[in-house]
């Protein structure tokens, strides 16, 4: 063994993704895209297959003392399919692994089953293997989504092109807000375990943590509307991060404007009245929203324009790196990828 020893934190979980990714070169004709993107894209013959990996681990992605175990195996679904409706595509199978203490029941893992169902039925995603272990400390959750696009409607991170409109779906910053919920109303019950959390005012934002749906009505929707976006990546680190990944992908710049991204107004509410968190640094850096952030060109603009769930917050250019937000006083400020560093 060498005598050197490099911390992991140094290069962050994308910069190990990346020295990995550049130690290995496709050999098969059939592995059309590799790491670097929300799935692998291999050749199925008529249409794609794609493949994505997602593993949760205990005290790291969730915490038991507030996330039900039904709930945890449906978002350990929800977070898989998502990546594959980032690439325009449609999860059929899934392979679940699992390493478990001896602190799980029986009736524990019937449990984290009955959501893991739930959501492949949800889906309509059918459960075709897995792997059992035991675990030293704690629960780990991996899953493997296997999905299907047809070649000409697959969309990748690096397709955006100057003058396209960045869209992104639903409300971002809940997810965010709601585990900080989680986070206090968890420490008031450690201080006084008879205190009974009060979460029925923050059912959504909650929800939005503990029970994300992938948008795969989305991929359905832009398909009826003839839409083919030109990049595409759920937002799983934030925002910021994730046109980030389409900018640098893509070889382009991104301006966004901050009035422009869509925030619930109980997560604005809570995020700045409760917590004094900006709501849109939620927004930008939060994380786990699930939603889908996409580019689409100009000429789809009439398509889109008047679906309620879809929201135009800027437009691509053709400066690599100069990735900025209008603010809301209408000044020019950098956008930071903060997003979420595991190490
Ligand atoms: P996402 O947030 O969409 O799940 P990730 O940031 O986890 O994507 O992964 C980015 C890319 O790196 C994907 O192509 C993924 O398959 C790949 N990847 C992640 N971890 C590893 C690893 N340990 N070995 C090889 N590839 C990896
Ligand atoms: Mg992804």
């Amino acid at each position: 063994m060498s005598e050197n020893r490099s911390e992991i934190n140094q290069l962050g979980e994308f910069g190990l993704i990346a020295r990995i990714r550049q130690k290995f070169n496709l050999q098969n004709p059939t592995s059309i895209k590799g790491i670097g993107d929300d799935a692998a894209v291999l050749d199925g013959g008529d249409e794609y297959t794609l493949v994505s990996a997602d593993l949760l681990a205990e005290n790291v992605h969730f915490d038991l003392a507030y996330t039900p175990l039904q709930h945890l195996g449906y978002k350990a679904v929800s977070v898989n399919v998502s990546d594959i409706a980032a690439m325009n595509g449609k999860a059929e199978q899934i392979v679940v692994s699992l390493a478990l203490s001896n602190r799980f029941s029986i009736e524990a893992v019937d449990t984290l089953y009955e959501g893991i169902r739930a959501a492949c039925d949800h889906y309509k995603v059918d459960l075709v293997g897995g792997d059992t272990t035991s675990s030293q400390s704690g629960l780990i959750i991996s899953i493997t989504v296997i999905g299907k696009v047809k070649k000409d409607k697959i969309t990748y991170r690096d397709g955006a092109k100057a003058n396209d409109i960045i869209c992104v779906t639903g409300d971002l910053g809940a997810a965010f807000t709601g585990l900080q919920i989680l986070e206090r109303e968890k420490q008031v019950f450690l201080t006084d375990p008879g205190m009974q959390p009060l979460l029925n005012k923050y059912e959504y934002l909650v929800g939005r943590q503990l029970k994300p749906i992938a948008r795969t009505d989305i991929v359905f929707e832009l398909e009826e509307l003839g839409v083919k976006p030109t990049a595409m990546i759920d937002i799983s680190d934030g925002l910021a991060s994730e046109l980030f990944h389409i900018g640098k992908n893509s070889n382009v710049g991104v301006r966004i404007y901050e009035d422009k991204i869509p925030v619930d107004e109980l997560t604005y509410n809570t995020a700045a009245l409760e917590f004094r968190i900006d709501p849109v640094t939620c927004a930008l850096n939060g994380g786990e929203d699930y939603e889908l952030l996409f580019t689409i060109s100009q000429e789809d603009f009439e398509k889109i324009k008047n679906h309620a769930d879809i929201h135009m917050i800027g437009y691509v250019h053709e400066k690599p790196d100069e990735h900025t937000m209008v603010t809301k006083q209408g000044n020019v400020v950098a956008l930071k990828a903060q997003g979420w560093d595991h190490f």
